[in-house]
Formats: structure tokens, C-alpha cells, sequence
């Protein structure tokens, strides 16, 4: 009987470094927080993190809000230890991890001369990917059209999924669906927390007008052109909904 126990015990500890074994969101979250620790550590080694109070302080404050609807929408969000951090790296857009782990290219921001709203509904679009569990999504997507993945360490698809490009082509579709989600359920949120919808919706204008090519698909995003028609009908909608 004991010998039966320590077996199942051992068969466990086995199981949970693989990704073969049911994957938990708690798994995934640990993971993130994980990697979001060792990037903002590599931040701050290059004085990268946080430089500028001003902005970082203006990013809070606007997550701040998005962060106590979200509690009220998602109570599974309630519990969260929300992390927001700041960047002057360039090559950084915008991020949140599973469990509400987020950085912000400062750069990025103010290249497309965010206002408020705009920077709200970038916020908001980073929030919703860790609101709807995309990370485990992307990671259940994965080891369904590569099963070849289950038979290794977690930790290895954590990084396939960013870095292996036979891999990242196979999910490209799945991922675009995200962004979708994302951005539709990002606006929602940030207007239910306030902000006027056409004033979110501007933040896809300014992205669609910065883009050198608008009316395409890129390898992780919707076509600049189609998220801005699709943000501008919803506000609209919503506009709509807030007049009746
Ligand atoms: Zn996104």
C-alpha cells in the first residue's frame, strides 16, 4: 500500500515538469511570474526600468482604474497581484503576463502620442490577455497540433511559443483570435471603467496611421485597418447602448 503511494507520488512529481500532464492555470502563472521577473530584472540592469516617474506614475494610475473594474467584472481578478512596470527599452511594446504581470514601452507610447484614453486602451488590450487565460490557451493550442510537445519540459514550451517559428506559424491564426478578443473585450472594459468609446477607438486611428503597411496582417497582429473599423463599430455600438 505505502509502496503503491510513494509510486503515485513519484509518478506525480514525474508528470508535473512535462507538459503531457493537464495544464493548470496556476502552472501557467507561475511561469509567467517567473519570466516576468527575470525580464524586468534584465530592465533594471541596463537602467532601462521605470526611468521616467512621470509617465510610470500616469501608467498606474490609468491601469489603477482598468484594475478595480476588472475585480468587479472578473472576481477572478480580484486576488491578483497586478504588476505594472515602465520601460525606455524600444524594442518593448506592451506585455501583460498570466496573473496580471504588465510592462509598457514608454517609447512605443509616446512615438503614437498617446492621450489617457488611448494609453487605457492599450493598458486595457494588454489586461485582456491576461483576463481571458491566453497564455493557457495559446500553450492547450499548442500541445493539441504538436502532441510532439508533450513528451518535453514545460519550460521549453514556454519559450517555443515566442521564439520557435515552425511553432509560432502553426498558432498564428489562434493568436490573431486572441488579439481580436483582446481588443474587443479591452475596449469594453475601459469603457465600462469610463472612458468614452470613439476616445478609445482613436488609439487603433493612431495605429493604423503609424503603420507603413495598414491593410496587412503581421506575424502577431490583425491588420492595423481592420482593428481600427472594427474598433470605430463598437464604439459605436456602445455609444449606442449608453444613449438608450
Ligand atoms: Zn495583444
Amino acid at each position: 500500500m505505502l509502496r503503491a503511494l510513494l509510486f503515485c507520488l513519484a509518478l506525480l512529481a514525474a508528470c508535473a515538469a512535462y507538459a503531457a500532464c493537464a495544464l493548470t492555470q496556476g502552472q501557467v502563472v507561475a511561469g509567467a511570474e517567473r519570466m516576468y521577473r527575470e525580464r524586468i530584472a534584465a530592465l533594471d540592469a541596463r537602467s532601462a526600468l521605470d526611468g521616467d516617474a512621470a509617465f510610470l506614475q500616469r501608467v498606474r494610475q490609468l491601469a489603477q482604474r482598468l484594475i478595480q473594474r476588472a475585480a468587479a467584472d472578473y472576481p477572478q481578478t480580484a486576488g491578483w497581484t497586478w504588476d505594472i512596470h515602465t520601460t525606455s527599452d524600444p524594442e518593448e511594446n506592451a506585455f501583460c503576463m498570466a496573473g496580471g504581470k504588465i510592462l509598457i514601452g514608454q517609447r512605443f507610447a509616446t512615438d503614437l502620442h498617446l492621450d489617457d484614453a488611448e494609453l487605457a486602451m492599450l493598458i486595457s488590450h494588454e489586461m485582456q490577455h491576461a483576463i481571458q487565460q491566453h497564455n493557457l490557451k495559446e500553450y492547450q493550442e499548442a500541445l493539441r497540433i504538436d502532441p510532439s510537445w508533450q513528451q518535453r519540459p514545460f519550460e521549453e514550451l514556454e519559450q517555443a511559443v515566442d521564439n520557435d517559428n515552425a511553432l509560432m506559424r502553426k498558432l498564428a491564426a489562434f493568436n490573431l483570435a486572441q488579439e481580436v478578443e483582446a481588443d474587443r473585450e479591452g475596449m469594453q472594459l475601459a469603457w465600462r471603467a469610463g472612458w468614452p468609446a470613439h476616445g478609445l477607438a482613436n488609439y487603433f486611428k493612431k495605429l493604423a496611421r503609424a503603420s507603413a503597411s495598414p491593410n496587412f496582417d503581421s506575424r502577431s497582429h490583425p491588420a492595423p485597418a481592420r482593428r481600427w473599423q472594427a474598433a470605430r463599430e463598437l464604439a459605436h455600438q456602445l455609444t449606442v447602448i449608453k444613449a438608450d
